[in-house]
């Protein structure tokens, strides 16, 4: 029977049969979805994790596999571009470490093969100067160790190879120790040191490193000294868990431009100054390393012709 307007009239059997058609045809598609919806998601998930991701997004949006090989090409490359640019920087990083460490550990070199030569020449015979030139000889052997040593405390530290040994320790004690061994230099230099100290505080710190830092600190007060001398101050004040380090001086300071770029290794602000006072620019790398190791930090503050301060911070046991 068909649906007639006049009559009002339908073919009921047509539309139950299509309705069941609908039917059933709703339910594959449901079942497909359950049955297929868990792998496309893992699928979508592999092809995401890809390199070629790219290419996939591109390639559903557009449906041009062409287009999206290349603009994924493109952009490994653009990748590869900076994994390049990368390994670039890091073999100018080697090459300037290389000419550096060749350049540091040439001055003394020829230093002492000066001296034997000298002597050899007949000054071993002479006593006015053998002994002397002995001695010159024996401290740049001294400069050479330093320097060595130097380089191997920073690349272990580079590495993740030096553990701190971590104890608690009376920081004020530490300072006077350090302050004794340098006093002589000090005097030499007309440097006066003073502690302004207050009653022992523990710090929980690798000792051993954290004399090294005040040795560089206290040694590059009188390094950096006006001529006429000066005076260096070591203060501290103290935090809730903290510890906060100051050591100031009235050398010769440094320009603004320089304070981001002293903790470099090798970098001076007058490289012959440092050479004839004995430093190998190296000495406030290593105290950059020692502090965060600690987990803790180093600032630097100087101005020219007035002085310098730096200062870092300990936990308090
Ligand atoms: P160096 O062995 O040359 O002293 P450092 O790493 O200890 O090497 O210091 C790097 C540079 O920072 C020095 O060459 C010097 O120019 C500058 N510097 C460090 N400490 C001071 C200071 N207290 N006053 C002025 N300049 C300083």
């Amino acid at each position: 029977m068909w649906c007639n307007y006049q009559n009002l009239y339908f073919d009921y059997d047509f539309i139950l049969i299509l309705l069941l058609f609908i039917g059933i045809d709703a339910i594959i598609f449901l079942s497909l979805l359950i049955i297929f919806y868990k792998p496309f998601i893992a699928v979508k998930k592999l092809i995401s994790e890809n390199p070629f991701s790219d290419m996939y997004s591109f390639y559903s949006k557009r449906f041009n596999p062409f287009i999206t090989i290349k603009e994924a090409i493109l952009r490994n490359n653009d990748r590869s571009h900076a994994e390049l640019d990368k390994l670039n920087k890091l073999e100018q990083y080697r090459r300037e470490y290389i000419g550096n460490v060749s350049h540091e550990l040439k001055t003394p070199i020829f230093n002492i093969q000066g001296y034997i030569a000298s002597l050899l020449d007949g000054g071993l015979n002479d006593k006015k100067v053998n002994r002397h030139f002995l001695e010159k000889a024996d401290k740049n052997v001294d400069r050479m160790i330093n320097i060595v040593m130097d380089l191997q405390t920073i690349s272990r530290f580079e590495a993740g190879e030096l553990e701190l040994q971590r104890e608690p320790f009376g920081i004020y004690q530490l300072i006077e120790d350090v302050i004794e061994t340098e006093k002589e230099n000090a005097a030499k230099n007309q440097i006066s040191f003073e502690l302004f100290r207050g009653n022992e505080i523990n710090v929980n710190a690798d000792k051993f490193r954290i004399r090294q830092v005040l040795t560089n600190l206290l040694v590059n007060s009188i390094r950096y000294s006006k001529p006429g001398g000066g005076e260096t101050n070591i203060r501290i004040y103290e935090l809730e868990h903290h510890i906060k380090l100051e050591i100031s001086d009235n050398g010769i300071g440094m320009d603004e431009k320089h304070l981001t770029r002293i903790f470099e290794r090798f970098y001076r602000v007058d490289s012959s100054r440092s050479r004839e006072k004995g430093g190998s620019g190296l000495g406030l790398a290593i105290v950059k390393h020692i502090i965060e190791a600690h987990g803790e930090t180093i600032e630097v503050m100087s101005t020219p012709n007035v002085g310098t301060v730096f200062s870092f911070s300990l936990q308090k046991t």
